[in-house]
């Protein structure tokens, strides 16, 4: 594991007996080959005047620690990643086939467009990237393992309808990912349109409109005949433009996974999303927990691709197993280490599934307190009145122990939901309940992610639970 006291003592240019002897005056025994953990390396540094930082071993299985990071100058703008979410029936896919349609050129001979999870599209010579799966699922799913690739979110709502719970969720989630939002007010074709309406309901959740002096960009749409879009489609570039996305396209290629499934023929097919760099086929790739070289790229209109840059959507062939959507890629120098990479994530995911750990429990809070890491813990409300809700809601958000703050992410009416573990999970929240219960599979939906849900009836016993747990003196569940 850790690195020895001779592979130290060699790094900072001091004998082991030396290093023996500090340890030793610290009241440690150590050997020549013991590993040391990371406080005692850090005061064998101390001693010696180093930077622990500079000998700090390096985790290979963990891209971030692998990824080395850019000189500013070689950074250049990107398209933005657009995912689009709202109510059920507002028009979410209708307004996604509409932009597909009007934009994504058809390939060359033989080629037609295809779905593989996102498609990129020309904007008066910019590109913009949209997920193609809408809705705020995908979106927290991806979230809840780490992944948020997303830059801008469009929220429709239907001007002929108004703000419907999804339509709420869809805020929290945009907000909890601390994205851009685009409100596309749809169906304004339809007698009983109201866009001024959407626009005064949108607004009592902070989302004030740019023409009343506040600063998130509305636009009127009918994605059925296609009003608007191409305004909306130019909001967007604007938006990012102002988001200034930067990558390196002269890298090595790294990003997610936005689909992957297997097909029949060509084994398993995966949609990366290059969050910076640019692939090719041949490269070397460990992606999540498999491995092998990128075979076949295929673009969103069926195109075969010899290279995809920063933001770009590309199907590939050539991977060993199927991997998950969210999980991560990364290109290797060679096929050795992308093998020996790929085999080792597998391994410590083995590992870690041996050890399932929660997202985040009363347990955990005072342990993080007192080490100093947590200054807030995010929770969800769920209560079966509205007045409840905004008590319950108001209440935590007055306590303040020990410095650490609660913070309500979310706080509505209704049953424990599937959404509401997955923003638990995204957001390492806790779920409170009030007079409401999940039902059994939202039960194991909040066990498989490791979310804590506590349910109560009495205002003051939830946040006597809340202190007690804030000052470590939680008294175990029966
Ligand atoms: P989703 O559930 O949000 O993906 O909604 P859909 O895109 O499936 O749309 C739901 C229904 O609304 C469909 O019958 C669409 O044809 C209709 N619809 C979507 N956009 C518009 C629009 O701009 N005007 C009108 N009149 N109908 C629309």
């Amino acid at each position: 594991e850790g690195i020895t006291v001779d592979e130290l003592a060699q790094k900072i240019n001091h004998t082991p007996a030396e290093v023996i002897k500090v340890l030793f005056m610290l009241g440690t025994m150590v050997t020549i080959n013991t590993a040391l953990n990371d406080e005692q390396v850090e005061l064998i540094c101390l001693e010696y005047g180093y930077e622990p930082k500079k000998i700090a071993t390096v985790d290979e299985t963990n891209f971030e620690d692998l990824i080395e990071p850019d000189k500013e100058e070689d950074l250049v703008p990107r398209p933005p990643v657009v995912t689009i979410m709202g109510h059920v029936d507002h028009g979410k896919t209708t307004l996604l086939d509409y932009i597909r349609k009007s934009h994504v050129a058809e390939g060359e001979s033989g080629g037609i467009t295809q779905h593989i999870g996102a498609y990129q599209v020309d904007v008066n010579g910019k590109k913009v990237t949209f997920l193609d799966t809408p809705g705020h699922e995908a979106f927290t799913a991806m979230r809840a393992r780490g992944a948020q690739v997303t830059d801008i979110v469009i929220i429709v709502v239907a001007a002929d309808d108004g703000v419907m719970p999804q339509t709420r969720e869809a805020i929290d989630h945009a907000k909890a990912a601390g994205v851009p939002i685009i409100v596309a007010v749809n169906k304004i074709d339809k007698p009983g349109a109201s866009p001024d309406r959407i626009r005064t309901e949108m607004s009592e959740f902070g989302l004030m409109p740019e023409e009343w002096g506040g600063d998130v960009v509305y636009q009127d749409i009918s994605a059925k005949k296609g009003t608007g879009v191409q305004d909306l489609l130019e909001a967007i570039t604007v938006v990012a433009e102002m988001a200034e996305l930067k990558a390196n396209p002269n890298r090595a290629a790294y990003g997610t996974v936005v689909e992957a499934r297997l097909d029949k023929g060509r084994g398993p097919v995966a949609t990366l999303l290059v969050e910076n760099g640019t692939l090719h086929p041949g490269d070397p790739i460990v992606v999540g927990t498999t491995y092998g070289r990128v075979r076949q790229m295929t673009g969103d209109n069926g195109r075969t691709l010899k290279k995809a840059t920063p933001a770009t959507p590309v199907a590939i062939t050539g991977l060993n197993e199927v991997p998950e959507a969210g999980d991560k890629f990364m290109v290797f120098d060679s096929d050795k280490t992308a093998r020996h990479i790929g085999e080792a994530r597998a391994e410590k995911k083995k590992e870690e599934e041996r050890n399932t750990t929660s997202a985040m429990s009363l347990d955990d809070l005072y342990n993080q307190i007192k080490e100093g890491q947590l200054a807030q813990l995010n929770v969800i409300v769920k209560a079966d009145v509205d007045g409840t809700a905004e008590a319950v809601k108001a209440t935590l958000e007055k306590i303040n122990i020990e410095g650490a703050k609660v913070n309500v992410i979310r706080s509505t009416v209704g049953a424990i939901t599937e959404s509401d573990v997955l923003l638990a999970s995204a957001s390492k929240a806790i779920i409170y309940g009030f007079n409401v219960r999940p039902t059994a599979a939202v039960r194991r939906k909040a066990e498989e992610e490791g979310v804590e849900i506590r349910l109560h009836n009495i205002i003051y016993k939830m946040v006597e639970e809340i202190e007690a747990a804030m000052k470590g003196m939680l008294a175990p569940e029966l």
